[in-house]
């Protein structure tokens, strides 16, 4: 998976650095900052995602990689709420 992080948003909360230190630290002012190019191997998406998951202002987002599992979108959920 490949995160990107939106400092904009950071609240500074630090759930991010505790989930998944190695790729998220704090600076003097206890913001957030990505550590490395937002390349997440399998082996650390489970907390990378609790991270992600667990930040309060969704600071964190997932960016779709070509042949990544993102989610599809239902055409049958668009087409039930007309
Ligand atoms: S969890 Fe979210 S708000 Fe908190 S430090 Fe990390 S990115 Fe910022």
């Amino acid at each position: 998976m490949r995160i990107k992080l939106d400092r904009t948003l950071c609240d500074g909360f630090g759930i991010c650095a505790k989930h998944a230190p190695e790729y998220f630290s704090l600076d003097d002012w206890g913001y957030a900052c990505l550590k490395g190019n937002g390349e997440v191997p399998e082996q650390d998406r489970d907390a990378v995602m609790r991270a992600l998951l667990d930040c309060p202002v969704h600071a964190i987002i997932e960016i779709p990689t070509p042949g990544s599992a993102a989610p599809a979108a239902d055409p049958a959920a668009t087409t039930a709420r007309s």
